[in-house]
């Protein structure tokens, strides 16, 4: 099958698009490690993720409708051999891995698929839909753009672009909180950094601790009230 007479393409994001990390950074978590890029080299390379539901059937699908499958990712080329070793043992199909070779930006590997150019392998390809955890698994879109952008910005949504969430970690995490009086650069930050117990931003009118942080909060400079959670040794509540 081709569309509009040429070859057709989904690219999709691995990492919580397909293939499920989760347990990774529910051992972080059991052994109050922070996540880094060692750890998760090591991780990659025991291939032991498992895929996400859904995703072994929607790329068969993909293949049985003729459409190629570009997996565009930013583990690092010493992973990515590991990385398809996994993605065969989860018995997930593709025609192509791009990892990174330094850098997150994807842009122009999606580029490189549209017009058959290297990295890719494959001919010059239609991207009919892009998939993926993180604003910047979508052509040009960014963190900081998408946030002052209209509704407008959002039509692609739902048909060309497809997001799946991700609650344990992504740039949306950056992303400043305002809620009553309080307002936080980055109250929810990376897991590893919630080792110390998650927070939680509070109104002023109903202040558990005030704490002030001046540490990342220099361009807040307003007292902000957090809840502070012991550590617990079970699970975070959204793993
Ligand atoms: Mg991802």
């Amino acid at each position: 099958m081709k569309r509009h007479g040429r070859p057709w393409a989904v690219i999709l994001d691995i990492d919580e698009t397909v293939l499920d990390d989760s347990q990774y950074i529910l051992e972080r978590w059991q052994t109050k490690t922070p996540a880094t890029k060692g750890r998760f080299i090591e991780w990659c390379n025991r291939r032991q993720t498992t895929a996400l539901p859904g995703a072994a059937d929607f790329l068969h699908e993909v293949h049985s409708l003729g459409g190629r499958i570009v997996l565009i990712t930013n583990r690092s080329e010493e992973v990515c051999g590991a990385t398809r070793d996994n993605l065969h043992r989860d018995g997930l199909e593709f025609d192509a891995v791009l990892c990174s070779s330094g850098g997150g930006d994807k842009n122009l590997r999606f580029v490189a698929v549209q017009k058959g150019l290297p990295p890719s392998t494959l001919p010059s390809l239609d991207v009919v839909m892009w998939l993926g955890d993180n604003i910047q698994d979508f052509p040009g879109l960014t963190q900081v753009g998408m946030r002052e952008a209209g509704d407008d910005a959002y039509r692609d949504f739902g048909t060309q672009f497809i997001v799946l969430p991700n609650p344990m970690y992504g740039s949306w995490t950056g992303n400043p909180i305002r809620w009553g009086g309080c307002s936080a650069k980055s109250p929810l930050s990376a897991v590893d950094r919630q080792l110390g117990g998650p927070r939680i931003c509070r109104p002023l009118s109903k202040p558990l601790a005030v704490v002030h942080r001046r540490d990342n909060l220099s361009n807040f400079p307003n007292t902000c009230c957090y809840r502070r959670v012991k550590p617990s040794a079970s699970p975070p509540r959204h793993l």
